[in-house]
């Protein structure tokens, strides 16, 4: 079977030793991948041979990996950290009114988001229940998101319910490689509805003669967008938290504690009562939000006893 010159394609999902390409025009071949291609993962861009006649059901190889602007990994018990989507550059943080909204999950999201170097959007999803909640949880919710626009975040409120943002948020992926990620409950599968035209579904499929069968809602798959740009989604993407953070490294992750962390008198200050506290001293002078540094303490506290679970978890 012969093959034709190698030409660029991206990832559309992979499962074993298969993958998923898309070509320029938008059509999707399932190809094999050459052994000499490691870990290549949804998002990946790519160089694939078409194979000039079908053989057990694939249609091309893929013969190389270019390379990642970024790479999301999760901990895995026997291969510890394993790639799961690449050249992802925008992470829609979704949050609620309702289940409650809290800022600590979004933080825990923001300093996974900063870890790896990709830029989060805070969005606040069901925006038309906050006429309907209590008036103290609203100025609460509305406070928190003002202060994120403060510390420089990128903040929206929408409503898969009534549509109202989605044009914003469609603005916002367009030319973007994206995910979304959030607590249970928050909406995300109804936004990802609104976001992808039925026709995803169906352009996703390729023909399947390799009797692999469709891959799994599971696996992490592309899905181009309407107006351009891509959403990557899988339920594992969207539980993506802090997945392998070291807890040292939390506090270089809130971006509003950079300015000060130097500046603490000892080396090891947990930023607690500890004397001569830069971050305790920028809060009692109004220039850091007290409940950021709160929240940091509490995610200290729960990634020491979370972590060997999560590990195992994997
Ligand atoms: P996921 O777990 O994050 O994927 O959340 P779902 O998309 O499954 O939504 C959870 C619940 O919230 C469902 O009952 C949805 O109908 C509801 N919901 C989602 N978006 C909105 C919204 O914008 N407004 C309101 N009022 N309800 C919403
Ligand atoms: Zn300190």
């Amino acid at each position: 079977n012969q093959l034709n010159a190698p030409e660029a394609g991206r990832v559309i999902s992979r499962f074993g030793q298969h993958a998923d390409i898309r070509d320029a025009e938008g059509n999707t071949y399932r190809c094999h991948i050459r052994r000499v291609v490691d870990s290549l993962v949804c998002g990946d861009s790519v160089l694939w041979s078409r194979a000039s006649a079908e053989q057990q059901g694939m249609q091309g190889v893929v013969v190389a990996v270019q390379e990642r602007h970024s790479l999301l990994s999760r901990p895995d018990y026997y291969d510890g950290l394993k790639p799961v989507a690449a050249n992802i550059d925008q992470i829609f943080v979704i949050s609620s009114v309702l289940p409650s909204f809290s800022s600590q999950i979004i933080d825990r999201y923001l300093v996974a988001c900063e870890d790896i170097g990709i830029e989060p959007v805070i969005v606040l999803n069901k925006a038309d229940l906050l006429p309907e909640i209590d008036e103290t949880e609203r100025q609460y919710i509305e406070q928190r998101l003002k202060d994120y626009e403060s510390i420089g975040y990128k903040v929206l409120n929408v409503s898969s319910a009534t549509q109202s943002g989605l044009d914003a948020l469609q603005e916002m992926l367009k030319d973007h490689i994206s995910i979304v990620v959030g607590q249970s409950g928050v909406g995300k599968s109804s936004l990802v509805n609104q976001l992808l035209p039925d026709v995803n579904a169906d352009t996703n499929l390729v023909s399947d003669n390799s009797g692999l069968g469709q891959h799994t809602t599971t696996v992490a798959t592309w899905y181009d967008l309407k107006e351009g740009g891509a959403l990557i989604d899988s339920p594992g993407i969207r539980e993506f938290s802090l997945w392998h953070l070291e807890p040292e490294r939390v506090a270089r992750c809130y971006v509003d504690f950079r300015d000060y962390l130097g500046g603490c008198k000892f080396r090891d200050c947990k930023h607690g009562d500890d004397p001569g506290c830069a971050l305790q001293e920028a809060v009692g002078n109004n220039q850091l939000h007290e409940w950021r540094l709160s929240n940091y303490h509490r995610i200290i506290e729960t990634m020491k006893t979370q972590k060997p679970s999560r590990a195992i978890r994997g």
